[in-house]
């Protein structure tokens, strides 16, 4: 199968996954897939509805976090998050995405972030630290059920 990413070592930050091709704003970078479900949250745990978790599939799961990702989360037809580019990614760049898009707190992560993004928020945060300002710059590529636990807070 020709997909356009692979793994890769970083300098930094251990494993990573990089563009093979360049992708296009709007663009399915990469398809997510449910291995299974979990009874609760743990350190590699997607949130993926209200209180609801489960463990992505394949080389999707070892995407890094960015404070400034080029991807957002998209919700597929199996429930998984499909990773979609947010901006143009040319070839050889790091796939990042933000784990405040799709983790509404951020229980099991080491404190200081190391993405090294202009906008680095210093801390990984969920989705409940961002300030309006950044909820409203991924409108549209964050899992919809932040949204609802916005509106219930
Ligand atoms: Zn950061």
């Amino acid at each position: 199968m020709i997909t356009g990413f692979e793994l890769r070592e970083t300098s930094e930050k251990g494993e990573g996954i990089f563009a093979t091709k360049s992708f296009k704003a709007g663009d399915i970078v990469m398809v997510g897939v449910i291995e299974k479900m979990l009874n609760g949250n743990h350190s590699h745990a997607s949130q993926i509805g209200k209180n609801e978790y489960a463990l992505h599939g394949g080389l999707i799961t070892k995407v890094n976090h960015s404070c400034g990702p080029n991807c957002g989360i998209s919700v597929n037809a199996t429930g998984a998050h499909d990773y979609v580019a947010i901006k143009d990614i040319s070839i050889d760049k790091e796939i990042t995405f933000d784990y405040a898009m799709r983790n509404y707190k951020i229980d099991y992560f080491p404190v200081k972030c190391m993405c090294g993004s202009i906008s680095c928020r210093g801390t990984v945060t969920g989705w409940q630290g961002l300030s309006d300002e950044k909820k409203k710059e991924y409108e549209g590529f964050v899992a919809p059920y932040l949204l609802e636990l916005d509106e219930s807070q």
